[in-house]
């Protein structure tokens, strides 16, 4: 009799031609989250079966399990060799303090020899002998004993599911760049669009000496937590504050965050480029400042056409946001104080409604090619 740990899968992507691509990346990053811990992991048919763990690990192993994209749900379950003297012989043992239960067999060994329902009924007669304050419940019972034959030649008994992040897993869908600033909603996007099977680059503008070291270590926390569901996260720090000065110094204030924003796109395509990143995303959401707005979006859209943007926040309240980045556990951490680039040399009237003519006029006044590409050969790469 061994304790394992169950993990179940997403049907849906695991019907076409690239469910063993999908199975293989699915694996590959199970074992990444499970390298600090001694235990061994295997496929079974349609599910994962973590063995061999320490007990004592089983806390920290299923909150790194629960956080894996791809895995819907983890269960905690005694396995042993399929044969009716083996699962009656662990059910007489059975004791629990719930009030009412309900037993259900699932017998995907066809060759064993008893039917599911009347499995059902002989078993929960065998726990009540055990357990004389229960009673049966077949629907909404306290706790639900699952005995789970397969086809293996092994019986998995377990009472408890617990949900997992769902999704797709890290990888299956390419790379995509998350333009990460130190605020609540990109790291909400870019935990959005992992779930969706992109494995993530970060990209990050920052003024300093305007903005502190700490706005910095600040985006690098949000990057390690981020971490946790997105495997790795390489993250890329890329000077802007000569850029702003540029703009600050020969351009109309009220475009100085449309400007920006158009070179933070045009600087985003060469990193995709270097990074083979094939989508950028940003944390915007439609209306929630100035630079939110159709026309702004469609003006920074304008400055690169290569690659899609991504924007997951984009039809969300900043309360919806802020739950996800409670969920996350990113929230905290996204609150500090410290400044982001956005807000050094920031106009009092900003354009809202910005005009493309206007703002590429504005634009001409800077040698844009010279400043990318002088902010691109100082790029900082930070593996976190
Ligand atoms: P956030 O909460 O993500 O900072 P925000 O509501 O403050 O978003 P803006 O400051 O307008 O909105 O930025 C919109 C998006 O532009 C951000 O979500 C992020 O994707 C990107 N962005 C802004 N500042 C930076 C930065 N310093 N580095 C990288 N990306 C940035
Ligand atoms: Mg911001």
């Amino acid at each position: 009799m061994n304790k394992v740990i169950l993990l179940r899968i997403g049907e849906l992507y695991l019907k076409g031609k690239n469910k063993g691509f999908f199975e293989k990346t699915l694996l590959k990053n199970i074992k990444k989250v499970l390298m600090p811990f001694d235990c061994n992991v295997v496929k079974i048919s349609g599910r994962y079966l973590v063995r061999d763990f320490d007990e004592m690990d089983y806390n920290q192993i299923i909150n790194k399990l629960a956080k894996v994209f791809g895995l819907t749900s983890l269960s905690l379950a005694t396995e042993f060799d399929t044969s009716k003297e083996n699962i009656e012989n662990f059910l007489k043992e059975f004791k629990t303090n719930a009030k009412t239960f309900r037993v259900s067999v699932k017998r995907a060994d066809k060759t064993f020899p008893v039917a599911s329902n009347e499995y059902e009924r002989y078993l929960g007669g065998i726990v009540l002998s055990a357990n004389n304050h229960l009673k049966v419940k077949l629907k909404d019972a306290e706790l639900e004993l699952v005995v789970d034959i397969r086809e293996n030649g092994k019986t998995y008994v377990l009472t408890e599911s617990i949900p997992c992040a769902c999704g797709m897993p890290t990888g299956t869908s390419g790379r995509g760049l998350v333009l990460l600033s130190g605020g609540i909603d990109s790291p909400v996007s870019a935990y959005m669009m992992a779930k969706r099977g992109l494995e993530l680059v970060g990209l990050h503008f920052h003024s300093f000496p305007y903005t502190s070291a700490q706005a910095k270590e600040k985006v690098c926390k949000l990057a390690k937590i981020l971490t946790d569901y997105t495997m790795e996260l390489k993250l890329i720090c890329c000077p802007f504050t000569e850029i702003q000065e540029e703009i600050h110094k020969n351009c109309a204030p009220e475009f100085m965050i449309t400007i920006m924003r158009r070179i933070m796109m045009r600087i985003a395509k060469i990193v995709c480029d270097k990074y083979y990143a094939k989508a950028i995303i940003t944390g915007e959401s439609l209306a929630q400042v100035a630079s939110q707005t159709i026309e702004s979006i469609n003006v920074t859209n304008d400055a690169q056409s290569t690659y899609p943007v991504f924007r997951p926040c984009i039809g969300m309240d900043k309360s919806e946001i802020i739950e996800i980045s409670r969920k996350i556990g990113t929230f905290e951490t996204s609150i500090l104080p410290y400044e982001d680039c956005c807000t050094v040399f920031l106009p009092k009237n900003p354009v809202i409604k910005p005009n493309l003519e206007k703002v590429l006029k504005e634009e001409a006044k800077l040698d844009i090619d010279l400043l990318i590409e002088k902010a691109i050969s100082k790029l900082e790469i930070i593996e976190i």
